[in-house]
């Protein structure tokens, strides 16, 4: 994650706001949790407000017609009542699995997955210190491929120090990927900052597809980074790039950490011009079945 590295990204943005966006966007990675201290506390550093209405703001003057939380509360369907700009993922908490009977998690997914609303399962294998291949999740794709929804893994760096980066390295997602042909897998921050090998999952499994989100925190300045991080930047791109395919690819921002107007020209510079429909709309609503409907 790049926090405030991201130095002068104004100055590089101020040539191309003219440019009015004019697209749809959706954003396949946010959480959205109005009222907790900390996600508000978030909000502030990224230049934002933790609150639906000040979202529905920026969402219309940016064109993001839907954006998918991922859930990090409870599993009862009840505690995943959103906006109407918003679909979700239910979370999928391994403690949770652990201090529960198979019977009552899965029946809480299942209650999930059975709305419209929710639209995929979401996985946090390094907060949880289990790999994503381990037998207790094996129910849980079974559901995923049941209802025909996507499961989203988070791979790569993780928040905070407590977590085992070796259960989010973006290589574990490939025996997943393999045992489960007929699972969709979202490989979220595309692994980041192991890109060479995320690259080689995501191009080597039909079934993977990356969101670009959690790449940006706090409000930053783009120019400035990019003198700083030239090399990380370019090698995020080569390595996007290198997978010969933007339907592998969706936006997302992992809001509140990151701010709306920066993130969306940060992937504006990682992705050329011809695919930015592919990245920005396309690949979301066709993994999270938002095709004709947002
Ligand atoms: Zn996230």
């Amino acid at each position: 994650m790049l926090t405030e590295r991201f130095g002068k990204f104004h100055n590089y943005a101020a040539g191309r706001k003219a440019r009015k966006i004019c697209m749809k966007i959706i954003d396949a990675h946010l959480h959205f949790c109005p009222g907790y201290g900390h996600f508000d506390e978030l909000a502030r550093e990224a230049g934002h407000e933790n609150t639906e209405e000040h979202l529905r703001k920026v969402y219309e003057e940016n064109g993001i017609v839907c954006g998918i939380v991922m859930g990090n509360r409870g599993m009862s369907a009840g505690e995943h009542v959103y906006p109407d700009m918003f679909r979700y993922c239910i979370g999928v908490d391994r403690s949770y699995l652990g201090s529960h009977t198979i019977e009552e998690s899965y029946g809480l997914i299942e209650e999930n997955l059975k709305r419209d609303a929710c639209v995929g399962i979401k996985l946090y294998p390094g907060y949880n210190r289990t790999y994503i291949s381990d037998p207790v999740y094996e129910p849980v794709y079974e559901l995923a491929k049941t209802y025909r929804k996507p499961v989203a893994v988070h791979m790569g760096q993780t928040a905070g120090s407590h977590a085992y980066l070796k259960y989010s390295h973006p290589l574990t997602l490939d025996e997943a990927a393999v045992r489960h042909p007929d699972v969709r897998f979202v490989m979220c921050h595309f692994g980041n900052p192991w890109l060479m090998d995320a690259a080689a999952v995501v191009e080597k499994n039909e079934n993977v597809t990356a969101d670009l989100s959690g790449l940006l925190v706090a409000k930053t300045d783009f120019s400035a980074l990019l003198n700083r991080q030239r090399g990380y930047l370019d090698a995020l791109k080569t390595w996007i790039a290198y997978c010969e395919d933007y339907g592998k690819f969706m936006f997302g921002t992992d809001w509140p950490l990151a701010n709306y107007g920066e993130y969306i020209e940060l992937v504006k510079w990682l992705i050329p011009e011809e695919e930015w429909e592919q990245v920005f709309y396309r690949t979301a609503a066709q993994v999270y079945g938002l095709d004709g409907i947002v």
